[in-house]
């Protein structure tokens, strides 16, 4: 029987950390084994956000570097760059030709990175803050703006490209006719988006030439990064995956904790503590930890030591792994050129059905 197609991808927009291990790689690592796997290099993604600087051929080989450390094995799946692979860029256009602008401003993502954007532009600024969140509500009820809300909007995010980028992911999803998607649930509305851009392209042409995926969880929830805000490569507030030794241990030091428990007696809060989210991960008996935390029986020094010793043997196999590629990043080169060829002959049979059902050809 043939084996059900898996698509995911990541941007090269900085060395990749425990919230995407937890939230999507660890799921790659073991979805290799029972499906067609195509995982790639979202490199035109990271230019809707990476600043001009960004280094992005450098972080996409660091990139797969970590991913190979961590189990990825180009002999049982796919590994690209999606740059390499321009039939993403002429599906996206495709099915922009059939995406109502309105979705777009509805996408949840668009609204929440503007806000951040806003929130450290404007610190301390409350009203600058207030109305530009108040400009961002108005385009997604309408999209039509005043001139002062496109003022308030003209920063370096608000083009075209940053707009569309869930079409460029429905076309990076779709031309692989993916049946899942193993993603964390931040990018479930993308997700669903890709959903309704298949479903609409088949009801125009009256065609069943996209499959509408589904996702695929980890168990993991959404992680927070050390200042408790979403792990994320752009808040600066990550724990990487080729951290280890000191660096982990300064990191793990640095994990925002309840700060109404100010000594190790007093009663603490787990809930909302970044250490805490991670012993739920790392520590199998994490509930002893919380009952000692709500008691007062540990300070959130031991309980943060106690922490690096449960994730630093992991990170320290993986940082061995790593060591093959470290200074031979032309290996990494080679893998994502033997990718690209598998990648570009599945890609290009959608693109002959895609330009067929369009009366292109
Ligand atoms: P950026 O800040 O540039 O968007 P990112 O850290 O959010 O980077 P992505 O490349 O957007 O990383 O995401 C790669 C994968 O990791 C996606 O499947 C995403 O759902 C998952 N992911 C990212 N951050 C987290 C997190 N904090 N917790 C769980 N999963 C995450
Ligand atoms: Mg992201």
């Amino acid at each position: 029987m043939e084996k059900k197609i898996v698509v995911s991808g990541m941007r090269p927009t900085g060395r990749i950390h425990l919230g995407n291990y937890w939230g999507a790689l660890k799921n790659y690592i073991k979805l290799q084994d029972e499906y067609e796997c195509y995982f790639f290099v979202a490199d035109w993604h990271a230019l809707t956000t990476a600043s001009e600087r960004a280094p992005l051929r450098e972080n996409s080989l660091l990139m797969v570097a970590d991913w190979l450390s961590a189990g990825l094995d180009p002999n049982k799946c796919t590994i690209f760059r999606q740059s390499d692979v321009r039939y993403h860029a002429e599906l996206a256009l495709m099915l922009g030709m059939i995406t109502p602008i309105s979705w777009l401003f509805r996408n949840p993502t668009f609204k929440e990175v503007l806000v951040e954007i806003y929130r450290q532009k404007y610190k301390g600024q409350e009203d600058k803050m207030k109305k530009s969140e108040g400009a961002m509500d108005a385009m997604a009820s309408s999209h039509g703006f005043s001139d002062e809300e496109n003022m308030a909007l003209n920063s370096e995010l608000s083009n075209y490209g940053f707009l569309g980028y869930p079409v460029l992911q429905a076309a990076d999803i779709l031309l692989y006719g993916a049946s899942y998607v193993p993603i964390g649930k931040d990018q479930l509305p993308h997700l669903e988006m890709t959903r309704e851009i298949a479903r609409r392209f088949n009801h125009i042409y009256k065609t069943k030439v996209f499959t509408e995926p589904q996702p695929l969880f980890t168990s993991a929830a959404v992680l927070p990064g050390i200042d408790k805000r979403k792990m994320s490569k752009s808040y600066g507030n990550t724990v990487e995956l080729s951290d280890y030794g000191s660096a982990l241990e300064a990191k793990i030091k640095k994990m925002f904790t309840d700060p109404q428990k100010l000594r190790a007696n007093d009663k603490g809060n787990p809930d909302g503590c970044v250490v805490f989210a991670f012993h739920k991960l790392y520590n199998p008996n994490s509930a002893l930890r919380e009952r000692e935390c709500r008691d007062g029986a540990i300070g959130c020094g031991a309980c943060k030591k106690h922490l690096y010793e449960l994730i630093n043997p992991e990170m320290e196999k993986m940082a061995a792994n790593r060591e093959k590629y470290s200074g031979k990043l032309e290996l990494v080169e080679e893998i994502l050129q033997e990718g690209a060829k598998k990648a570009c002959a599945r890609a290009a049979l959608t693109m002959e059905k895609v330009a067929r059902e369009a009366k292109l050809i």
